[in-house]
């Protein structure tokens, strides 16, 4: 039968025996890697033989099986949306999952449309995260077309409504929920769920991994509290109507020149609207993102005499920041400081 394998199974279809021996080689890379840690290193021989059990079983039997058998040592892999919850799963993940995210550096997020890899990819997933709230409006989609009865499905901006009448129809609601700190820890409790079902023999790992990233969420918040505690201004101009959620949790309010997308933009009429409320505010400056074109901010801000000050909503990281090393932190900070100028806080 060895010898036959080669005929027998198709080159096209993954061979189980070939991709387990793979897994068997990183094991072994990562226990030598790893002088010193006697108990994971343990737990990595245990894990070697049990591979290498299930490769000698393949081999006794099952050449039909020719589906990749998930084994207890392989990292999990998750497939992504958009960097906020590329971040968040990589963070809870750890070493335990290997993220790809769809939306690639500098490509404007509303706009993403998936490709046939990307399909390809959301079907052999063990999770998929997305962040819902009409964000990704191709995902039921491409979810359907891409049927895998293991996969764990995460929306991680799902907001409950089943207590009561329902809101009723969402509509257009901001689905920008990881700007707001605290609903970023809850985004990220939505993950560790997802990745517990998807691995639940890695539980406390996982959660002791969203427990120090929502405490440190959790700082982000203490950080935009007092820094926005005392401010002249209490609205701010942005490109796209990304900030509400933010907005709203420290008392504050977005005025977008476009609407929930960027795609959706103002009549001349309606821009004229909105620079006289800026003019009339006294708002100093405009805030723009690094992937949007600025064009309509340049003109409302000329308009009022007003200055161009980046704020970033997060939904993708430019080629430049993912190379500097940006994170969903570091950069959350730095829109704190520049709204900080824009909101002109003295605290
Ligand atoms: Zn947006």
């Amino acid at each position: 039968m060895p010898g036959e394998s080669g005929r027998l199974v198709p080159k096209t279809i993954p061979n189980p025996i070939h991709s387990i021996l793979e897994v068997a080689q990183q094991v072994i890379h990562r226990i030598s890697s790893k002088k010193g840690h006697g108990v994971e290193a343990l737990f990595g021989l245990a894990a070697l033989g049990g591979l290498f059990l299930l490769a000698a079983a393949c081999t006794g039997g099952g050449a039909n099986n020719a589906s990749p058998t998930p084994t207890a040592t392989a990292r999990l892999s998750a497939v992504t949306t958009i960097y906020p919850l590329e971040y968040f799963t990589r963070r809870v993940g750890g070493d335990m999952v290997s993220v790809v995210n769809l939306v690639p550096p500098g490509v404007e997020a509303h706009d993403f449309e998936p490709s046939p890899s990307d399909i390809a990819r959301i079907r052999s997933a063990d999770l998929v995260v997305y962040n819902g709230g009409g964000f990704e409006p191709w995902i039921d989609r491409a979810l359907k077309s891409s049927t895998n009865p293991g996969r764990i499905v995460v929306e991680a901006a799902h907001h409950e409504e089943e207590d009561g009448e329902g809101h009723g129809e969402e509509e257009h609601e901001d689905p920008h929920l990881w700007l707001d700190p605290l609903e970023a820890i809850e985004m990220v409790e939505r993950i560790v769920t997802g990745l517990a079902q998807a691995r639940p023999a890695d539980v406390q790992a996982l959660e002791a991994n969203g427990e120090a990233l929502a405490q440190e969420l959790n700082a982000l918040h203490g950080r935009y509290l007092a820094g926005l505690a005392e401010c002249r201004q209490t609205v701010f101009a942005v490109s796209h109507a990304a900030f509400g959620h933010m907005a709203e949790r420290y008392g504050l309010e977005q005025v977008a020149i476009t609407g929930i997308t960027p795609e959706a933009e103002p009549s001349p009429g309606q821009l004229a609207a909105i620079a006289d409320r800026l003019r009339g505010l006294g708002v100093k400056y405009v805030l723009v993102e690094p992937i949007l074109s600025p064009a309509l901010s340049q003109t409302i801000a000329k308009e009022i005499g007003a200055d161009l000050l980046p704020l970033h909503p997060l939904e993708s990281l430019t080629p430049a920041e993912a190379q500097r090393g940006e994170t969903f932190l570091t950069i959350m900070d730095a829109n704190l400081a520049n709204l900080r100028t824009a909101l002109e806080c003295t605290s």
